[in-house]
């Protein structure tokens, strides 16, 4: 519940209104996320989703701050624009070069986060038990939600964390910028061959169009774990690519997005809602 103080007044009756930006958003799981934690932690707000196109980020969030609005998510294609657009940042933020959560704050100025990283560690090593201290985990991919992952897992102190990406470039230049945050070396898909991780995770968009990078066998290690970031109705490709090369778990990032909403949620209300009862109604609604 906001507080009703006398600069307030003037919307104290108004219900407090969050939302979601992206492009394209219709498909959008967030609105129903949010709407599940506020009425489990008796929250009263509003939160819907906006097919806001790029070009239009900027004039859209400050409307939408402008005519009283609390804060934002921001999806495809909108991340860096929001760490452009937000007066300050947190440190996890900054170092992800992109933002998914926009808050307002007491003084009206507009704080950026990026609650990804934290969403995905919670899910695997909380909800999943799944340990990456001292394990070889190799992430697919270098593009933006690559780049906010990095930080939170190299501070669960892997034994190494290599980057994969089709343009080796982009792989090899992200994993130079961490290089002082823990062991990660960054290659092309052809580099892969006779190594072997614990854990794969799969950040490259080529899930959501059926596909698969070129991956060797034998990469994943016995007892291995894999992730794709990307989720759906049915298994993904990587999904079904992990299950074929006998992942002990065959995850995808439906846990990651319910757990990333959850963060943001923290940040904008101060109360940490319980993401499994929400986690296993989404799930019940799949058939996987
Ligand atoms: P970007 O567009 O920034 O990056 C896409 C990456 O995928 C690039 O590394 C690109 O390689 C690679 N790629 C695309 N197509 C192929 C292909 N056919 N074969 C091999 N590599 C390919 O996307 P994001 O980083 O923002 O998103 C990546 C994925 O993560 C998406 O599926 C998204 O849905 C998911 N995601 C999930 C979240 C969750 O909460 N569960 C949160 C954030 C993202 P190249 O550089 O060579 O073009």
């Amino acid at each position: 519940m906001g507080t009703m103080d006398g600069e307030k007044s003037a919307i104290m009756n108004s219900i407090d209104r969050y939302a979601v930006f992206g492009h394209p958003i219709k498909h959008s799981k967030s609105p129903r996320i949010h709407r599940l934690f506020a009425e489990q932690t008796r929250q009263s707000l509003e939160y819907s989703a906006q097919e806001v196109p790029a070009e239009q980020f900027s004039a859209a969030a400050k409307q939408f701050f402008a005519e009283g609005g609390k804060g934002l998510n921001c999806t495809v294609p909108l991340k860096e624009l929001a760490w452009n657009y937000a007066d300050h940042k947190t440190e996890r933020a900054q170092l992800s070069k992109a933002v998914n959560t926009l808050a307002l704050q007491p003084d009206g100025s507009i704080l950026g986060d990026n609650t990804d990283g934290i969403g995905l560690v919670t899910d695997l090593v909380v909800n999943h038990a799944i340990i990456l201290a001292g394990t070889r985990i190799l992430i697919l991919g270098a593009g933006g939600a690559s780049r906010g992952i990095i930080a939170p897992i190299l501070d669960q102190s892997p034994q190494a964390m290599v980057i994969a990406n089709r343009t080796v470039d982009k792989a090899v230049n992200l994993a130079a910028e961490f290089h002082g945050k823990g062991p990660i070396t960054g290659c092309g898909f052809d580099d892969l061959k006779n190594r072997q991780f614990d854990l794969i995770l799969n950040a490259t968009s080529a899930s959501l169009s059926g596909q698969l990078p070129p991956l060797p066998a034998g990469l994943l290690a016995e007892n291995g774990n894999c992730y794709d970031l990307a989720y759906g109705n049915e298994p993904t490709a990587f999904v079904r690519w992990a299950k074929e090369n006998h992942a002990a778990k065959s995850l995808d990032g439906l846990g990651m997005l319910v757990e990333q909403a959850a963060e943001a949620f923290f940040i904008w209300r101060g109360v940490r809602p319980k993401t499994r009862p929400v986690i296993e109604l989404l799930n019940s609604e799949r058939q996987l």
